[in-house]
């Protein structure tokens, strides 16, 4: 049975760490949009070079540099038996494209996994993160921008009745089993 998940969730949620866990158990890719930007940056790529002033700010990286790097990274070779999106998409747009190439491809998201946690553990949990964003500006920028453009994509979903929430506001082990009970 093939797994196209997304994962969606504030900033600290844990959806990195459970996509990790959880990509190695289903043997399908983990393709996190942060950990490809990141990666650009460090290698200072054309992209890195132009996405990360916007990651240093906490507001989202123009559009045009994703869309084209989400489309790319989801018509290799090692999607077919599904994948696991984190931190895309981001905003309606995003939710549009991905929907739209998606269809193109007679595909469709099996499921969309919400992490819910409440804000003050989540700023917790970044300050205790030793990231470069992981600031306290950055983290109460990253929340807004979280909320402004983000929050509608999970009532996009909802809509579509794909979407599952999940209490991320639990240790790690309990929000895998809760994860993959939501999945299977
Ligand atoms: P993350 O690791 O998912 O928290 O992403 C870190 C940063 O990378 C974000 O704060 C954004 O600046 C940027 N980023 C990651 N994914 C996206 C996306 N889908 N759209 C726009 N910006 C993104």
């Amino acid at each position: 049975m093939t797994k196209r998940l997304i994962f969606l969730g504030p900033p600290g949620a844990g959806k990195g760490t459970q996509a990790k866990i959880l990509s190695q158990e289903y043997e399908i890719p983990h393709i996190s949009t942060g950990d490809i930007l990141r990666n650009a940056v460090a290698q200072q790529t054309p992209l890195g070079n132009k996405a990360k002033d916007y990651m240093e700010r906490g507001e989202l990286v123009p559009d045009d540099l994703i869309l084209n790097l989400i489309k790319e990274r989801l018509l290799e070779s090692d999607t077919e038996h599904g994948w696991i999106l984190d931190g895309f998409p981001r905003n309606l747009a995003q939710a549009k494209f991905l929907d739209s190439l998606l269809a193109q491809l007679n595909l469709a998201a099996d499921r969309v996994l919400y992490l819910a946690v409440p804000d003050e553990v989540l700023i917790s949990r970044l300050l205790s993160r030793q990231r470069r964003d992981d600031n306290e500006g950055t983290i109460r920028r990253r929340l807004e921008v979280y909320r402004r453009d983000t929050m509608p994509v999970i009532d996009f979903y909802q809509k579509q009745s794909t979407l599952k929430t999940i209490d991320g506001n639990d240790s790690m082990e309990a929000v895998t089993a809760a994860l993959k009970k939501a999945i299977s």
